[in-house]
């Protein structure tokens, strides 16, 4: 029968009912094991899940008997940074991420109002949630003047400025301290700031104040401020980052089980690479940059010169990609004098490009047992620490590292394990909701990949070659992956606090 009208064009072409995804393994994020069956969506929520017929109309994909996940939730990204020019967000969605969380380590983009709206407006590829980073609303409240513990006054003025950000739906506060101007705040400053996110339900997540030589006072204090402002808080990117620290994970484990047995909800992301990036300063936390002594203890207690890799640097762009040991050869002196004087000319570059970064460094410091054990707690999600356009391969191949390297090959957790550690662990941890699992009523944020040839490619040399074995991800019921290529679904949401039940 021809179609005689536009009438009846839908009963000739029926639109799509839904989609059912057919002949997978199902890891549903829980950490039960995989079962075989469907996925069936409509729109952009999961509608039945296991021994499921496909609707008549539905578009039905095989997948192959492949793996069937939860996409991957983020909890600790700086995809966000590059989100606007970048919104297909290759980096994040090659590696399965389908959310991620930006404002950490203290900083974000103020005002978080707006941004949402731009970002609703632009519609990334993936979901985007935000904390408010007391760094930001330092800056805004002490200015240039923020070397130095606050005013009670000005602590008020970071407070009304923080309600203002969670009333926009930041997830909670986040910290920096290790870095500029978190750094020169007191403890009672923090935990003041804290009480004003636990008033609305909010949560903490931080980068503590030393991932190295003040390691455990910065875990007591942690540990203090869950204890005082009464609220969830998260480490962020875990790590034991100096060499008398390695070896110290069991350690670790039994304080943060200890807090917990005391009834503080301390939890922790972390990303699985032994090396990290940062800026050279903050190897140096008194900030006496000219401090020769300092310089050495750096350099033979937290990163060997060769492990200090410089990634990006401004003043003089042909230092990029090496090491402090090989710059030191090529300016005739010794490691100690070169590191010295990379932050003194980088800071020079940053004095007349102001708001601009001068120097990076991806910096090997972690032990890979350490490594392991903390990926292994109970308590521990993973995330990227990642970015669209970084130096560090992390924001291309951290999920995918996971799932290759650590799971198929040391088989250091079961996958059902390593997928909740991406899923929905890392939604409770950070107060998402609807997502995290597969489950008849979550939004369809879905992974299809193969458990045998998932492997990440990125390296410090080639920090944004992509990773493969994620063959197709979904976000909120619409493609933006397939067979190596973003696909303009651009279904991405911005996810807001009080949006949660
Ligand atoms: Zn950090």
């Amino acid at each position: 029968m021809a179609c005689a009208s536009a009438l009846f064009l839908s009963a000739c072409h029926p639109p799509a009912l839904g989609t059912t995804i057919t002949n997978v393994r199902i890891i549903d994020g829980t950490g039960a094991p995989a079962v075989s069956g469907s996925v069936r969506f409509i729109g952009d929520s999961i509608v039945a899940v296991g021994l499921v017929r496909p609707a008549r109309g539905d578009s039905v994909i095989d997948g192959g008997g492949l793996v069937l996940a939860p996409g991957f939730i983020d909890t600790h990204s700086h995809h966000t940074g590059d989100l606007l020019a970048m919104p297909e967000a290759l980096g994040a969605v090659s590696q399965g991420i389908t959310t991620i969380v930006g404002g950490n380590d203290g900083g974000h983009a103020y005002p978080l109002a707006a941004t949402m709206d731009t970002l609703g407006k632009i519609r990334p590829s993936l979901n985007v949630a935000y904390y408010a980073g007391h760094g930001t609303l330092r800056r805004l409240v002490m200015g240039d003047d923020f070397k130095r513990k606050a005013t009670a006054l000005e602590v008020d003025a970071m407070a009304v400025l923080l309600r203002q950000e969670l009333d926009a739906g930041a997830l909670g506060l986040s910290t920096g301290l290790e870095y500029d101007p978190g750094i020169y705040s007191d403890r009672s400053e923090v935990i003041a700031l804290a009480k004003v996110a636990a008033a609305v339900k909010g949560r903490y997540v931080s980068h503590i104040r030393s991932e190295d030589r003040d390691f455990w006072d910065s875990i007591e204090e942690i540990i203090a401020i869950g204890r005082e402002a009464k609220l969830p808080v998260q480490i962020s990117h875990v790590k034991l980052a100096m060499l008398s620290l390695w070896g110290d994970a069991d350690s670790l484990v039994a304080v943060l089980e200890g807090a917990r047995a005391e009834g503080i909800d301390i939890t922790a992301d972390i990303y699985p690479y032994p090396y990290w990036q940062s800026t050279l300063t903050v190897l140096f936390p008194a900030r006496d940059f000219a401090d020769r002594a300092e310089a050495n203890k750096v350099l033979r207690e937290i990163a060997r010169p060769e492990g200090l890799l410089i990634g990006h640097f401004a003043a003089h762009p042909a230092y990029e990609g090496k090491t402090v040991a090989e710059i030191s050869v090529m300016r005739s002196e010794n490691a100690a004098s070169t590191l010295m004087g990379l932050i003194r000319e980088a800071l020079v570059w940053e004095k007349a490009h102001p708001g601009r970064d001068g120097e990076s460094v991806v910096a090997t410091s972690m032990d890979e047992p350490d490594i392991v054990k903390l990926m292994q707690w109970d308590q521990t999600n993973i995330c990227s620490d990642g970015a669209l356009d970084g130096a560090h391969p992390r924001g291309f191949g951290a999920f995918t590292r996971l799932l290759g390297r650590y799971v198929r090959e040391q088989q250091v957790m079961p996958l059902e394990t390593a997928i909740m550690k991406m899923t929905s662990l890392s939604a409770i941890h950070m107060g998402i909701a609807r997502r995290g699992t597969i489950a008849t009523g979550q939004f369809a944020d879905l992974v299809l990949f193969d458990p045998a040839t998932v492997a990440d490619h990125a390296t410090p040399a080639e920090p944004h070659r992509v990773s493969t074995g994620i063959v197709r991800v979904w976000v909120n019921g619409r493609t933006v992956w397939r067979d190596g290529q973003t696909v303009a679904g651009r279904s991405g949401r911005v996810i807001r606090r009080h949006a949660a039940p």
